[in-house]
């Protein structure tokens, strides 16, 4: 019997929304911090807020998805770094999928919903635009990245031995696919035109196999994709942490790649606020970004993983076994089918800086525009990413690095602050790059995209 053997997948599910008060997080309606009262914040260090220099407010009510990307929101709430800033009342609340997170942002906490909190990208700029928010344009600023790494490629168990590994040797398998089976190879992510479909559009794209022509690919539940690798009838899953250690374990499939294979160290979820509560409240914002800052600090700390793992498994936070969390904060990769395992903490998700010296925390313009570029690569969004002039400035208006930049400086954490907007010139694992000074000289590079 795996230790899963009492695990209900919907503990799991993104999309169940199972809070520890049961409330279903519909439109209009978030459940309270479970921790308000259970957490005392005296465990942090003197409070570092001058009289005088107090935050506008001491709540502000910030989404996250139950994946270990929201973990330095967590830490900072269970660890009192939200109360050390003069943010007792953060509430971190769990969302029932990344459609509520966005139709909660939308409404603000004035209707029920929330001011911020975590995304996939590029959520916050559709957002601002309108472009997933049925043209009602919220203006968000994005604050700082949450995490890398932690995400990766997998695939149904029936595909084994057929060479589906970082890189796909035999593309004519999967294009073949439907002559051969009566259907299209067809491959989930759980929300279309951000992270996951970037991972493994890229990695399809990569091995000669073209996302949109030769294969199915659609957004779908993750236990519902889960079902259809275990049943047949689904074949990938671009899928995060800690969903690749269950597949391994409950043997529904294995894992072609890792996404710190695919691109090192790549921008992963961020957070980002609603514009207009910034504005209103610029010092609580960088009180939340100083908090975190503090949070992601502890959480690479390498004698901090096994509590990391601790904090989050609770119920009122992932609901979910200890080891199913701490084995890929272990940075321990069963990849199946043969491949040999990965115990790499370097492949782990990371959370402040990596290990070429890069800040993981502060948000690079060049990345938000490679979310962009990638965009339109695949021919997502034509009317609002007409040209790369328009990416650049919809990223100079989201994009609010100033802002991570003094409260790194008024938390003293100057040495970690980036020289740059850029991370510079990025190489993923076939060889291609992106240059963020010519992302034209990327897109001409890449044999498969949209026309
Ligand atoms: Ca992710």
């Amino acid at each position: 019997m795996s230790v899963f053997s009492n695990l209900s997948r919907r503990k799991f599910l993104v999309t169940a929304g199972a809070s520890a008060a049961g409330a279903v997080l519909l439109k209009g309606c978030t459940s309270p911090s479970p921790t308000a009262s259970s957490n005392s914040p005296s465990a942090a260090a003197p409070s570092p807020v001058a009289a005088g220099d107090a935050p506008e407010t001491t709540k502000a009510v910030l989404g996250y998805i139950p994946i270990l990307e929201a973990a330095p929101l967590v830490v900072a709430k269970e660890k009192g770094f939200f109360a050390k800033y003069g943010m007792a009342d953060v509430e971190v609340v769990k969302q029932a999928n990344w459609a509520g997170a966005r139709d909660n942002v939308v409404i603000g906490t004035q209707g029920g919903g929330i001011d911020g909190g975590q995304w996939q990208m590029p959520m916050p700029h559709l957002i601002s635009e309108g472009v997933i928010t049925n043209g009602n344009k919220v203006p968000m600023a994005v604050l700082m990245q949450l995490n890398t790494q932690g995400n990766g490629i997998a695939i149904a168990g029936m595909h084994q031995g057929k060479q589906l590994g970082l890189k796909i040797n035999d593309p004519e398998y999967i294009k073949g696919f439907q002559a051969a089976n009566g259907r299209r190879f067809k491959a989930a992510h759980t929300f279309p035109n951000v992270n996951q479909d970037f991972w493994i559009r890229y990695w399809f794209a990569a091995g000669g196999v073209d996302p949109d022509k030769d294969i199915e690919l659609l957004a779908v539940p993750s236990a519902e994709t889960v079902q259809g690798m275990r049943n047949g009838t689904m074949d990938a899953f671009s899928t995060g942490d800690p969903w690749p250690y269950r597949i391994i374990n409950e043997k529904i499939g294995f894992m072609s790649a890792l996404t710190a294979e695919i691109w090192p160290y790549h921008p992963e979820e961020y957070l980002a606020m609603r514009a207009d509560w910034v504005e209103a409240n610029p010092k609580a914002t960088k009180a939340i970004i100083k908090a975190i800052m503090e949070a992601q600090q502890w959480c690479d700390k390498p004698e901090n993983r096994e509590e990391l793992a601790t904090l989050v498994a609770q119920r009122q936070y992932f609901n979910a076994p200890k080891p199913v969390v701490l084995s890929p904060l272990k940075g321990t990769y069963e990849m199946g089918d043969g491949k040999a395992t990965i115990s790499d903490v370097n492949k782990s998700p990371l959370y402040w800086k990596d290990p070429n010296g890069n800040s993981i925390s502060y948000p690079y313009k060049s990345h938000d525009l490679w979310f962009l570029t990638e965009s339109m690569r695949w021919g997502f969004h034509k009317n609002a990413l007409t040209d790369f002039d328009a990416a650049k400035k919809l990223v100079d208006r989201v994009n609010r690095e100033d802002l991570w930049r003094e409260a790194a400086k008024e938390a003293g954490f100057t040495a970690d602050i980036p020289k740059e907007t850029s991370r510079g010139v990025e190489t993923f694992f076939d060889g291609v790059k992106f240059d963020p000074e010519n992302p034209q000289a990327y897109l001409d590079s890449l044999k498969i995209k949209a026309a």
